[in-house]
Parts: C-alpha cells; structure tokens; sequence
C-alpha cells in the first residue's frame, strides 16, 4: 500500500504494477507523483505550475466601494 505523500491517501498503487518514470496521480488532492523508484516505491511531486494555474483576479474585490 502506498500512501500520497502529501494528503495519506492510499494511491491504491502496487510496487510491481508502475514503472521508473511513471506519473500517477493522488485522487484525493490532485498532486501528481512521479515513481523515481520501484524497490522500494518511491515517489517525487511533479512540479505543477502548467494548466492548472487559476487565475486570481475574478474575486479581487477590494471591499472599498460601497
Ligand atoms: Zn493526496
């Protein structure tokens, strides 16, 4: 059993089912983990920062107007 680094959910992952390289990703949080190893498993966050960017500015309300 694996458990995502970030949020402890099972990834429901097994050592002899993914590949050095493979990316999987956690259902819980998102946060897509790449395999570095398989013996023992271990993962490495992708660094996001593409696609998922969500733009701040529809709710930048300053609270000044009244
Ligand atoms: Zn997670």
């Amino acid at each position: 059993m694996v458990l995502c680094p970030e949020c402890d959910t099972d990834l429901d992952v097994q050592e002899d089912e993914v590949d050095e390289g493979e990316v999987i990703s956690c259902p819980e949080c998102g946060t897509d983990f790449e395999v570095i190893t398989t013996s023992p498993l271990e993962l490495k966050a992708v660094e996001a920062g593409y696609e998922e960017e969500e733009a701040l500015e529809e709710e930048s309300e300053d609270g000044d107007y009244s």
